[in-house]
């Protein structure tokens, strides 16, 4: 098999060569291929042509999630659908999910670049990886079970819940490696102490953790409870999913995948690069994406940039924890909500006024989500089974609307506290760390 990892030690110089080239057919691609590119890009008065160097990526338009919402479901593809062979989505900022697809060959760079995550936890054949990120439509199962075939680990594809069985894959199948969210995780880890098992007679070794915001307080948590070398990995399904950075054993910052994302850092309010070093709004461009490239996408994510050469001997730069996101985006469960979303799932149900509260809790390291919201006046009349009835029907939306199963509390008309100004949708109380 091919060094996957090769060329993660190349020069810088040889990187971005490569990195050069692979932009301008990126830029020339989209452009022939995706109107809202090809517009866009003739409003700017750029052209592939004019990529001279990686400098000139400034002159290149952003894209943001809006367009995906705008050209729902396929417009931003560069590819007809007979060459997709996968469909994933993620949660939009109404009630439309964002589409992202993939060619043979997407998934091809997919599967090397997860390849390269799990090898970063130096994870290869033997191995047994319980991927414990949800199959589905989300990006998390998939690409791990992938990247963690192609380095030849045995995947356990047990996708996320039924801590039971997770507790008996981890004990009766030994398994080496754990990928999970790192509040499952967590709770994993709560799950193994409730059971009397001494982590030390596992044999996790290590673990890739993602997909939500943690901090160095959880990692040391994850580590001394699971007793395992606990790894952020970062990803975001519009660019690719999972496989984007990811540390290495350093931990000191997660490396870019730099041959296929480049990755810049930008002032949200003013969008010009910052300062080395200066947090900033994660910019990512796709260098080798084929169905769908993107140009200066604006991943909301808050981070900063360090180039400074890693003990590790990668040339890859590396970007410092997520901390936080320039839009409203929550993640419970390690599912995306926006309060947007709630109100588009609440306005569809007869009998509720749009005021509403999100209070998000902690217990037992996961994540509830609890939507309070106010009955009409003719509903509040009509009584309690009313009400309640009201608040199943609103559970229901709800779930169809954002995939969560949130608790409904109807109550009495103007009992939500009004708000001069800005009205207050998020009560977040989960412990920062
Ligand atoms: P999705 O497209 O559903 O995979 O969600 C992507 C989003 O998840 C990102 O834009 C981040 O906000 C968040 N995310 C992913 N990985 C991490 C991480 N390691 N730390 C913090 N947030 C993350
Ligand atoms: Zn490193």
């Amino acid at each position: 098999m091919k060094d996957l990892a090769a060329v993660e030690r190349v020069s810088r110089a040889e990187l971005t060569r490569l990195q050069l080239g692979r932009l301008q057919e990126c830029v020339a691609r989209a452009a022939a291929r995706v109107p809202l590119y090809r517009e866009r890009l003739r409003q700017a008065g750029a052209s592939a042509n004019d990529i001279r160097s990686l400098d000139d990526l400034k002159r290149l338009p952003f894209t943001a999630k809006s367009d995906f919402r705008d050209t729902y479901p396929f417009g931003m593809l560069a590819v007809p659908m007979d060459e997709i062979v996968r469909i994933h989505a993620s949660s939009g900022t109404t009630g439309k999910p964002t589409v992202v697809a993939y060619t043979r060959g997407d998934l091809q760079t997919w599967s090397e670049v997860m390849a390269r995550t799990v090898m970063a936890g130096g994870v290869g054949p033997g191995d047994v990886v319980q991927n414990a990120y949800g199959y589905g439509l989300f990006t998390g199962g998939l690409g791990f079970h992938y990247g963690a075939e192609l380095v030849g680990a045995a995947v356990i594809p047990i996708s996320g819940g039924f801590t039971e069985r997770q507790l008996l894959a981890l004990r009766d199948f030994g398994s080496t490696v754990l990928c999970a969210t790192p509040s499952y995780g967590l709770h994993l880890a709560e799950a193994v102490e409730e059971a009397g098992i001494d982590p030390k007679t596992l044999k996790l070794r290590v673990g890739f953790f993602g997909a939500e915001p943690w901090t160095e307080g959880m990692r040391r948590a994850l580590e001394s409870r699971l007793n395992l070398m606990a790894l952020n990995t970062y990803g975001i399904s519009e660019v690719m999913g999972p496989g984007v950075s990811v540390e290495c054993s350093e931990r000191r910052g997660m490396h870019v995948a730099e041959d296929h994302f480049l990755a810049e850092i930008v002032d949200p309010a003013t969008l010009q690069p910052v300062a080395r070093g200066v947090q900033g709004e994660l910019v990512i461009t796709t260098l080798t994406k084929e169905a769908l490239p993107l140009i200066r996408y604006r991943t909301r994510d808050l981070t900063s940039m360090d180039p400074e050469p890693c003990a590790c001997g990668r040339v890859l730069v590396r970007i410092g924890r997520i901390t936080g996101r320039t839009d409203d985006m929550l993640i419970i469960r390690g599912v995306n909500v926006y309060p947007s979303q709630v109100e588009h799932a609440l306005t569809q149900v007869a009998g509720v006024e749009p005021h509403y509260l999100l209070v998000i809790r902690r217990a037992d390291m996961l994540d509830s989500l609890e939507v309070r919201v106010e009955a009409t006046a003719a509903v509040a009349a009509a009584g309690p089974d009313a009400m309640r009835g009201i608040a199943a029907q609103a559970k229901r939306k709800l779930h169809e609307v954002i995939g969560l199963t949130a608790d409904v509390d109807v109550v009495p008309p103007k009992t939500i506290e009004r708000s001069i100004g800005k009205a207050k949708r998020v009560e977040d109380l989960r412990p920062r760390d």
